[in-house]
């Protein structure tokens, strides 16, 4: 698709941020004629996530995410697994067994690598012709452009390690404010390489003290073995803006703070958020009107969803997964538990006050802390 209008053909729209959510803006723009130029800060994409895994979540809509993806004209030429069956163990390590026919999510890679997803945008773009610079800071934006910088600010962490290993493909996830303060203790392995990780909404300050309770319980439950492990972390920042404009500018992705406030699976909202932006500048829509009528309800949810998460601590998790795992077809579930219902709206106010109160950690007052955000670990400070 071209555009009879030569001024836009002839102006390129500037991107902020080669993630997920600037590079899905970029192709989209790319895809309707455009002229794009991202710019990165570092050297290559997905620089602050390097070897990660991740998950990208299949439980939000019906549809599977590899064809939402591809509907939105989105590559899906990574290397994914999809994540079916797993195990779930609560504070006292009874073990959930978790069943699926359909994938919960796929397991991705992150960073510059062959086959990852931020390889695979990058290629899609640079295909259709966008330019990407790298090593390029923007710190000003003059004409028409998207702001996909990456978080402003740390509403959870995830801090573990990277590693080789000769365990076999799989997923594991503990459930316990010991190892991962609101949050949970997650081991992915992939291929000969792996992921364990704290993720935890508070107590960012006591972080060592979780990573090597979280390691060592790996180690006991499931035989956990790392070989050359790297330390790595991240930051996440969980948000709803009442505008995502900055001046002119949409924002997308995590520097709008869209992120999925009950687990941190934010990859799909940063997709999603960098492709309704690129059509706000195609269209001449106004972007928070297409945000809020396509992301809104699923964000506000989530917010009740971790609300009530965060009611359970170490007495209710057993509870909690002995109710909702033992349940047929998981991933409706999961659906379902994303959908705004009205019951969930009228606990919309106390779920926001809630979580306000919760989600500056008051153990990180960022004097004299050494946690992954302090630590200046994150691509950029708020
Ligand atoms: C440890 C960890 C594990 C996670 N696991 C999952 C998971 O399993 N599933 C999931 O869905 N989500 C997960 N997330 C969240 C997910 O990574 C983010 O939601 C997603 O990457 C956000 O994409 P983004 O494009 O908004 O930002 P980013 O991916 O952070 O990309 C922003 C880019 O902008 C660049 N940049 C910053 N400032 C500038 C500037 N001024 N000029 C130019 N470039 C700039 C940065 O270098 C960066 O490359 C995880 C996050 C962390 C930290």
């Amino acid at each position: 698709m071209t555009t009879n209008n030569t001024t836009h053909a002839e102006t390129p729209i500037e991107i902020a941020g080669a993630g997920p959510a600037g590079l899905a803006a970029a192709i989209t723009l790319a895809h309707a004629g455009r002229q794009v130029v991202v710019h990165e800060t570092h050297k290559e994409v997905g620089h602050r996530f390097g070897g990660d895994f991740q998950g990208l979540e299949n439980w939000t809509t019906e549809e599977d995410v590899l064809k939402v993806l591809e509907s939105l004209g989105l590559t899906t030429g990574f290397i994914t697994m999809p994540g079916r069956n797993g195990t779930v163990f609560d504070p006292a390590r009874n073990a959930y067994e978790i069943k699926s026919d359909e994938p919960l999510f796929y397991l991705i890679e992150r960073g510059p690598g062959p086959g990852t997803l931020d390889s695979a945008l990058l290629q899609q773009a640079q295909s259709l012709g966008v330019t990407v610079h790298f090593n390029s800071r923007l710190r000003h934006m003059a004409g028409e452009g998207i702001l996909a910088a990456g978080p402003r600010a740390a509403d959870a962490i995830a801090v573990g390690y990277h590693f080789e290993t000769d365990m076999e493909n799989g997923y594991w996830v503990i459930c316990d404010d010991e190892l991962a303060p609101q949050g949970y203790a997650y081991l992915l392995v992939m291929n000969g390489k792996g992921t364990v990780k704290s993720c935890m909404f508070s107590g960012f300050k006591q972080e060592k003290i979780y990573v090597k309770r979280t390691v060592a319980a790996f180690e006991q439950l499931v035989g956990l073995s790392m070989k050359n492990p790297q330390p790595h972390g991240g930051s996440g920042n969980f948000r709803i803006p009442k505008s995502a404009y900055s001046g002119p500018h949409p924002q997308v992705g995590e520097q709008a703070g869209f992120q999925d406030t009950l687990w941190g699976f934010g990859m799909r909202l940063a997709i999603h958020s960098g492709v309704l932006a690129a059509q706000s500048l195609l269209n001449g829509e106004n972007y928070d009107t297409l945000w809020q009528r396509a992301l809104l309800p699923q964000m506000q949810t989530a917010v009740v969803n971790r609300a009530l998460f965060s009611l359970l601590g170490n007495r209710g998790y057993g509870w909690f997964l002995r109710h909702q795992l033992a349940k047929p077809n998981l991933r409706q579930l999961l659906c379902r538990q994303y959908q705004m219902t009205p019951l969930k709206r009228l606990l919309g106010p106390w779920a926001t006050r809630r979580y306000e109160s919760r989600r500056k950690d008051i153990t990180c007052d960022h004097i004299d802390c050494h946690c992954i955000w302090c630590r200046g670990e994150c691509c950029v400070h708020g």
